[in-house]
């Protein structure tokens, strides 16, 4: 797959179902299996959990941000760093519940998108619809496809054309970034 390939996917995925229909390698009910994910992912939320049903901007000063986080935060969400691998618990993180942003709590994945992809950094096949924003990143040799929280704008971490059927998205997430919400009781 080509990165404008790619690109057209991370731009196309409201309409997954559309566009894949005709692969017989992607059978359309892994497809809609996808769609149910992103449309039923608050089943996954505990109740009276802490977060933020909003997606209007929060905005802080650098001075502010490094109050609120910690210092491996501030490196990753404000600064574009990424952990360790295998440095973070929500790597090994298999609960029911939802993953939000460790800067400004909005739920970006759920537990039911989460895969181990054998990289030590928390992988997901897919997200919660309109939370991110990708943008090109050349800090390597080679160009990557960055993302960041839709609503503070910080990193989270690069998202890679390998992933499983059927979206082959890999997002590879700093889980320093996240903050896990289990759910108990669900399945
Ligand atoms: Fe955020």
């Amino acid at each position: 797959m080509t990165r404008r390939d790619l690109l057209k996917r991370l731009t196309a995925i409201p309409l997954l179902a559309g566009w894949q229909r005709g692969s017989a390698a992607q059978p359309a009910a892994d497809t809609k299996g996808v769609e149910v994910l992103q449309r039923d992912w608050k089943t996954l939320l505990a109740a009276n959990a802490d977060v933020a049903l909003t997606t209007e901007p929060l905005r802080l000063s650098s001075e502010e941000w490094r109050k609120r986080l910690t210092a491996a935060q501030y490196d990753v969400l404000r600064q574009e760093g990424t952990e360790r691998a295998g440095s973070s618990p929500l790597d090994r993180e298999k609960r029911p519940g939802v993953f939000v942003c460790a800067g400004c709590s909005l739920p970006l994945f759920s537990s039911a998108m989460k895969y181990d992809s054998g990289t030590g950094w928390p992988s997901f096949f897919t997200t919660i619809p309109g939370v991110l924003v990708t943008k090109r990143d050349f800090k390597l040799i080679f160009p990557r496809t960055e993302y960041h929280c839709v609503r503070c704008e910080g990193h989270q971490g690069h998202v890679f054309d390998d992933g499983p059927k059927p979206t082959g998205l890999r997002y590879c997430n700093n889980g320093v970034a996240l903050r896990f919400i289990p759910k108990p009781g669900a399945a």
